[in-house]
This record gives C-alpha cells, sequence and structure tokens, in this order.
C-alpha cells in the first residue's frame, strides 16, 4: 500500500557523522518522505530503502546533520539586502558616497535608510558621522541609519521629523548625543533615544518582505544552515513568516521570538504579552514560536553593554541597562507562570547576574527549569558563580563565535587581550554543564555557521593570526554538537533535529571536508555541496 509519505526514498552514501553518541559514524543512510528510515551499512540503507531507490553518493568530505544557527534575525538580514548596504564601508566619505548612489538611484525613495550591520571600528575616523556630514550627503530627504539594534545616526531633517531638538529630554534607558553647545548630532544610542526616528521610517510592502524572507534562505542553506531562532520578531514579521509558510515556500526551520518591546509603559508591556493566547512551542517542525525575546542591556563594540566594572576608556560608563529590574521580573514572572521560554539579551557581566538573579527568584514561586530560559551572548565575562547558577536552573546559553570574530579587534583594544582572551568563553559553559547552542547574530555578524566552527576552535580574530584565549578553544566535535545537536535543544526540537538517526527529520548536508577530521582551515575554507530539509534538496541539486 503506498501513500504519499511512502514515495520513493532515497539513499545518502558517504562518511555519515551522525552526531548520535549511539552511533557516531555510518556509511550510508536511507530517507523516505521528510524522515530518516535507516542509518548504517549500504546494505542497510539499501534494504531499508527498497527497489528504484535514488543514491546520492559523496566521495571525499562528509554527511553531517543540517546546521542550525541558534541566533539569527533572518528576516532582518534579507530586509539589508534591499536598503543602503554600508557593510564594506570604510570610512565616513565611504558613507556619504553610498547615501549619494542610493538617493539617485532611488529618487522617489521619501527615506535613506542603511542596513544595520555596520561598524565604527570599520571607518577610517573610529566614530559616527554627525548629522551635518548626512546632510552633506542628502539634506532634502530623511536619512537614518541604524546600527545593530543598539544605536543610530539621523541626518536634521530626520531628527526634526522626529522632533528632537536641544530641548528634547534624555530619554530613559537611551542616551542623544549632543554638541558643546547642546545640539544632537545626530547619533542616537539605545532604542528609547532612536526609536521616535525609526517610527516614522516607511516599511517596505508585504511582497517586499515575503520575497526578501524568500530569498535569504536560500544563501543559508548554501552555507549549509537548515534551522535558525530569529530572535525578536514583531506580529507583523511573524505574519510574513507565516504567509511564506502556508505558501509551502518557508524551506527554513524557523523558531521565531516575539520580541517584549520595554521602552513602552510596564502595564501595556504586560497587557501585550497576556494577549498571546499561545505560548512557546506552538507550531509545527517547520514554523515554531519560541521563547520571548527581552534587551536587558546594549552592546560592547558600542559601550552600552553593562559592566560590573566602568568601561576602560569611559570613566564611569557602566553601559546601559535598557529594560528596569522590575520589568524584566514581571516578565520572567510571566513567562514561568504561563509556560513561556525566555531569552534575555545580556552582554556585560552586570546584565549577567542581574539576569540570572531575577530568574532564580522567579524560579522559587514557579520552577522555569523545562523552560530552557535562554542567556543571548552572555560574553563579557560571565563568572564562575553565573555558569553554576545557569547551570541549576536550566539556563541554556546562545554564543556567536562569529561575534568574538568580528568584534575582536575592537575590543582587545578597548579591555586588552588577557580580559578578552575569557570572553566568550564556551569552553567554561561546557565544562560547567550548560547546554550552549551556536549562532551568528547576523546581519550583525557573518552568519555562515562555518566560519563559527572554525572560530571556536581556534579562536582566531578577524585581521590577526593570533588566537585570542587558546584556553577557551573547544574540540571540533564539541563546536559541531553547538550547532546540530544543541542547536535543537534550544530550538525545542532535540527529539526530531541535531542528529541523523532513524525516526528524525531528513535535514543534512554534504560538507567538502569531514570536520572532525579536517585541519580547523580547512572548515573554514569548506564548500557545502548538498543540503538537504525534511529530505528535500535545498541547495546543490
Ligand atoms: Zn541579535
Amino acid at each position: 500500500m503506498a501513500s504519499a509519505t511512502n514515495g520513493t526514498a532515497t539513499v545518502v552514501r558517504g562518511a555519515i557523522v551522525t552526531m548520535d553518541p549511539r552511533k557516531p559514524r555510518a556509511e550510508a543512510m536511507a530517507v523516505r518522505g521528510d524522515r530518516i528510515v535507516a542509518v548504517g551499512s549500504l546494505a542497510e540503507a539499501r534494504d531499508a530503502a527498497g527497489l528504484g531507490a535514488r543514491e546520492l553518493g559523496f566521495g571525499d568530505g562528509a554527511i553531517l546533520p543540517g546546521l542550525i544557527d541558534t541566533h539569527n534575525h533572518m528576516f532582518w538580514t534579507g530586509i539589508q539586502s534591499r536598503i543602503v548596504d554600508l557593510s564594506r564601508a570604510a570610512s565616513i566619505a565611504d558613507i556619504q558616497a553610498r547615501i549619494r548612489d542610493y538617493a539617485a538611484r532611488h529618487p522617489k525613495a521619501p527615506w535613506i535608510v542603511s542596513g544595520e550591520g555596520w561598524h565604527v571600528v570599520n571607518l577610517k575616523e573610529q566614530r559616527y558621522p554627525t548629522r551635518q556630514e548626512l546632510d552633506a550627503a542628502c539634506a532634502d530627504r530623511p536619512v537614518y541609519l541604524p546600527r545593530v539594534g543598539h544605536a543610530a545616526v539621523a541626518n536634521s531633517r530626520a531628527l526634526a521629523i522626529a522632533g528632537i531638538s536641544r530641548d528634547t529630554p534624555e530619554p530613559a534607558g537611551g542616551r542623544i548625543e549632543r554638541d558643546s553647545s547642546g545640539e544632537p548630532t545626530g547619533v542616537l544610542l539605545e532604542m528609547p533615544a532612536f526609536e521616535p526616528v525609526a517610527r516614522h521610517v516607511p516599511t517596505l510592502s508585504h511582497d517586499d518582505r515575503l520575497a526578501s524572507l524568500e530569498e535569504i534562505q536560500k544563501t543559508y542553506h548554501a552555507v549549509g544552515i537548515t534551522g535558525i531562532i530569529d530572535p525578536g520578531v514583531n506580529p507583523e514579521t511573524l505574519g510574513v513568516y507565516q504567509d511564506l509558510w502556508s505558501a509551502g515556500r518557508l524551506t527554513m526551520r524557523s523558531v521565531v521570538m516575539p520580541l517584549a518591546d520595554s521602552s513602552r509603559p510596564p502595564d501595556e508591556v504586560m497587557a501585550g504579552l497576556k494577549a498571546w493566547g499561545v505560548r512557546t512551542g506552538f507550531g509545527d517542525a517547520r514554523l515554531r514560536l519560541g521563547g520571548i525575546k527581552l534587551f536587558v542591556d546594549g552592546g560592547a563594540s558600542l559601550g552600552t553593554a553593562l559592566m560590573r566594572e566602568p568601561h576602560p576608556d569611559e570613566r564611569c560608563n557602566c553601559g546601559i541597562q535598557v529594560t528596569s529590574t522590575d520589568m524584566l521580573r514581571r516578565i520572567a514572572h510571566f513567562c514561568a507562570e504561563r509556560r513561556w521560554s525566555l531569552g534575555v539579551h545580556v552582554v556585560g557581566g552586570k546584565a549577567i547576574d542581574l539576569a540570572l538573579e531575577v530568574f532564580e527568584e522567579v524560579d522559587r514561586a514557579h520552577s522555569i527549569r523545562d523552560l530552557r530560559f535562554c542567556l543571548i551572548h552572555a560574553y563579557l565575562w560571565p563568572s564562575e558563580r553565573n555558569i553554576a547558577m545557569a547551570r541549576r536552573l536550566g539556563v541554556v546559553v546562545a554564543t556567536q563565535p562569529s561575534m568574538q570574530y568580528t568584534f575582536g579587534p575592537i575590543l582587545v583594544k578597548r579591555f586588552g587581550a588577557a580580559l578578552m582572551a575569557k570572553a566568550t568563553p564556551i569552553r567554561d559553559w561546557l565544562d560547567g554543564g550548560v547546554v550552549v547552542g551556536g549562532g551568528s547574530d547576523s546581519p550583525i555578524t557573518p552568519f555562515s555557521p562555518l566560519l563559527g566552527l572554525w572560530q571556536a576552535t581556534t579562536r582566531r580574530i578577524e585581521g590577526s593570526d593570533e588566537a585570542i584565549g587558546r584556553e577557551e578553544v573547544i574540540s571540533a566535535e564539541e563546536a559541531l554538537t553547538l550547532y546540530t545537536r544543541n542547536g535543537a535543544y534550544l530550538s525545542f526540537a532535540e527529539h526530531e533535529r541535531g542528529m541523523l538517526r532513524p525516526g528524525m527529520l531528513a535535514d543534512w548536508i554534504a560538507l567538502s571536508v569531514d570536520p572532525l577530521k579536517a585541519d580547523p582551515d580547512r572548515v573554514h575554507e569548506a564548500t557545502v555541496r548538498m543540503t538537504a530539509v525534511g529530505g528535500e534538496v535545498v541547495h546543490g541539486g
């Protein structure tokens, strides 16, 4: 008796790295429908696949479970490709040229808006442009250059539209930079400062958004990603995901985290969260709700991470606490009570301390142990106590080796190599028994998981041949675990993803090298020959 899911099977031959501790290696696997039906010898796989099965053979390299990025703003990365791209800007003159060029090519665009993935550290001047410099590139239309979710620069026109002037009071949880005469420079730090501008930026059409999300998935599949956690989506974005999903075109396994916007009044935020009738886990293997996402502090490369000690180059600046402790407590209580998971953006040590203390307090009222509350980034020096607490509370960590790679140079400059050796201490988290998922924070830092696998095993940073913190190096197998089994655990999907085992989803990739045997540098340069999601070839077919 044949049925649709019982159709033709496929045998995949090659050096199979299953990531299944019960059977780490195999020579073939059989796939039927969207599931793996056998993993073992070629004869076993052929037997399970039956007559008429198609065979895919990969001589060298390895077959691995599809890779999972546990912190990837996929929707946002897709949008980036449609606006002013500053990702390679090397000077303020460069930024001006790109604005002029975009403005000339889009004469009808009411606003000139850039992507978020640009970095002051890459600019010759080592500072943000001013509104006057943006005015020089385009003064007759508003220009808005947001950066990595924590900062933005606006030209005079955009500031005027938002009503930001010398008389605007400093917003709580944000900072409007001013010159010596008290006039805003155009630089706006943290959401409460730039939201009044961002609110006026016209949004792309629904069709444009749908198309950009569909396109970016293909780019991800080409580097081996089969699953992501998109941290911090609003209801509108969730709608775009749903439309792609219901059209059968969401090829990426996507776990989406609704963002709690803590710049709004607490009662409004709580009412918004309570309005969700669903909770973490809702959805299917393709599109699922993850935890609530909340920002606790700023970013390291921006000097707004919440630190235990002042930032060395800025006396008295210990960073910015974006969400009040009271609000964090209320949201964590809500999540524990309503069985939502919660992922908190915490970069600096003080933010990590604060989050874990609140989690522990909440746990005494309602256990959070099976909710997988998550520390996102957690990289400027989690303490031994933090690690022990996280383990006790079942708290997981989403880490981004590519962030260490990209921001390494500026952070070494700011904090020194000795301190940076202990940033992103993946070795310590793992030794402390904490589940750590790998990721990228794309579009902030590059999304290739091959870069991440390489960085975690070498601790290299951009523009240097030196390892920063050799004692935090993890093995190739541990690194792969971050992007497979642990990624599946952070995605609430370890029962069907992260391993190649009969019964699990047939999400796999064929890589040109075996990452468990090859020199790490070769992993970085490897190519993904084929990617399949649920048995369907989505790259390299
Ligand atoms: Zn992020």
